[in-house]
């Protein structure tokens, strides 16, 4: 309400900060912001997300519109983004086309905040908008800060890439040596960084420049998972002129329900053992070819398991409509396996599925996100990294304790990974019993990513 805004005292704002989130694309870059807006709400703050329209994905559109009726106290800022035109960027990526075009729309965003109320205290930008957003904001006079929706591992060679390069002196990237941080082997820095004329190679560098820009960086990661990481990045081991790194993850999911089973996975889960059941799943924007998605049905039948497979062969959820899933994995194999497995390819509720009793192992694409829930619920990771961040985060989950990596899974294989080989890393993944939820310690009341959070609320308030 403006007039009230007006009339607020200066009192009432120190107690009262006002944050806005600048979210992009994608659903593993729009979750954390949305619970990050939940989290952020719950302790008292005036919260503003930013959208923009249309949006690439569907499930992004709905989580979006669900969010702001769950949170009606949530501000909506609509910002319109500049047409972009493709064959200008040489970029098929429809997600990293869309990183583009909001980091081109930075120059809007005094005008969507002209008439924000109460003043705004804070921007909190994704980290891909950072090397636009960041001076934008600063131009207002505002704190700003990154919300890395990532690792703390992938932050590290974010922040030394810009060095990497200037100082490197071979052709081409290899291994890269990150002070204090750890080695990143060739093999698992991101694909697209080895060539420096592509769209996302130059956000990412640009971003990481743009770095010691802002005024704290946010890291959906927990202390216990990444310490060295965390204190090579605090101490100004890996580049000198970094801002602090607060370790804030995992950021709570919001539960849509207490223990209630409202969609076909979940009321299937209720009916199988504890711990009983494999969850496969490559995330909202990773497509599987239909070969590897064979390879894979077959090694999940011969393991003997019970499974809950969501099988995605498109990268964007609008288009998943063309195959179904008879089409490519056959009626014979689905009558098959009915009796053990179920195979979705809708969207599910994956925090809610992780959380279940009945899950007892989780085989991901590591990205980021999902890492985070299963350390939050404690299920066991078999890595299985695809693409992107993914073989850095995988290293983490190995490192840290929260599962197997098959390192020889290599994502550029030209052959698929066969069924048999599949079916044998399912049970070495089966055979252990479950994690500890370190993610859920660190997220509970005075745990240390909660302590982080509460903390940076309280530096708003001075
Ligand atoms: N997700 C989900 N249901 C699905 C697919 C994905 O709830 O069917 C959620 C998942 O829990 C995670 C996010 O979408 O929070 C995906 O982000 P992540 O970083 O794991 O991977 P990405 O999709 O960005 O590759
Ligand atoms: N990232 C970054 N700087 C950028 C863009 C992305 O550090 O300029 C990080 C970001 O956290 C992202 C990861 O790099 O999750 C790898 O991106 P990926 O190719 O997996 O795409 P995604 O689907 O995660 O956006």
């Amino acid at each position: 309400d403006p007039t009230m805004a007006e009339t607020q005292t200066y009192g009432d704002r120190r107690r009262t900060p006002h944050i806005v989130l600048v979210p992009s694309a994608g659903m593993g870059h729009l979750t954390p912001f949305l619970r990050l807006a939940a989290q952020l709400s719950a302790r008292d703050c005036r919260v503003s997300l930013l959208t923009t329209h249309p949006t690439v994905s569907a499930a992004e559109e709905r989580h979006v519109d669900a969010f702001f009726s769950a949170f009606p106290g949530v501000r909506r800022l609509d910002l319109h983004l500049p047409l972009l035109d493709p064959s200008e960027l040489d970029c098929a990526d429809p997600f990293f086309l869309r990183f583009e075009s909001i980091r081109r729309s930075a120059h809007l965003l005094p005008r969507v905040l002209a008439d924000a109320s109460p003043p705004v205290s804070a921007v909190i930008v994704d980290i891909v908008a950072a090397s636009s957003y960041l001076p934008a904001v600063a131009e207002m006079g505002l704190p700003s800060y990154v919300l890395f929706t990532s690792s703390a591992a992938m932050l590290a060679l974010c922040a030394y890439f810009p060095t990497y390069l200037a100082t490197k002196n071979t052709f081409g990237v290899g291994d890269i040596d990150i002070p204090g941080a750890g080695r990143v082997p060739k093999s698992s820095v991101p694909m697209l960084l080895h060539d420096p004329n592509q769209l996302f190679a130059k956000q990412f560098l640009e971003n990481g420049q743009a770095l010691p820009k802002a005024d704290g960086i946010l890291v959906n990661t927990l202390h216990a998972l990444e310490p060295e990481v965390l204190a090579a990045l605090n101490e100004g081991k890996v580049t000198p002129d970094l801002p602090p790194v607060l370790a804030i993850g995992p950021i709570l999911p919001e539960m849509s329900g207490e223990g209630e089973s409202f969609s076909a996975p979940l009321a299937w889960l209720d009916r199988q053992p504890d711990r009983s059941v494999v969850y496969v799943s490559f995330g909202s924007r990773t497509a599987m070819p239909a070969e590897q998605i064979r390879e894979l049905g077959i090694g999940l039948e011969r393991s003997g398991l019970r499974f809950l497979w969501v099988v995605k062969s498109k990268m964007v959820d609008r288009a998943e409509l063309e195959v179904g899933l008879e089409e490519l994995l056959g009626e014979e194999y689905l009558a098959k396996i009915k009796d053990r497995g179920m195979v979705v390819k809708d969207w599910v509720e994956q925090a809610e599925i992780l959380r279940h009793r009945a899950v007892g192992g989780f085989v991901s694409h590591c990205g980021w996100n999902s890492v985070t829930e299963a350390a939050l619920y404690g299920v066991r990771i078999l890595a299985w990294p695809i693409a992107g961040d993914q073989r850095v985060n995988a290293a983490v989950v190995a490192r840290g304790g929260l599962g197997i990596w098959v390192e020889g899974w290599s994502w550029q294989a030209e052959e698929p990974i066969k069924a048999e080989e599949i079916s044998e890393r399912l049970k070495d993944l089966m055979a252990v019993e479950g994690l500890r939820a370190m993610g859920g310690a660190a997220a509970d009341v005075g745990g240390t990513s909660y302590q982080m959070l509460t903390r940076f609320v309280e530096s708003l308030k001075l």
